[in-house]
């Protein structure tokens, strides 16, 4: 298995996660401005949101509601 480090934290991710798994730090889009559209109401937040502003559901996966 191929591991990527988190450029934030520095921990080991699997090199398909799109994001950390410990941080929710985006690898690829790294310190880029990028859309993060909620699974929800496709309401688009800002990459580094949790929860989505309109209505609260979580953004990524893995996240504890
Ligand atoms: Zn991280
Ligand atoms: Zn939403």
């Amino acid at each position: 298995m191929i591991e990527e480090f988190c450029p934030k934290c520095g921990k080991p991710n699997v090199s398909q996660s799109a994001w950390c798994e410990y941080c929710l730090t985006y690898f690829n889009e790294y310190g880029k401005d990028v859309t993060l559209y909620c699974p929800e109401c496709s309401h688009p937040n800002d990459y580094n949101s949790s929860h989505c502003e309109v209505c609260y559901e979580p953004l990524k996966p893995g996240q504890v509601e």
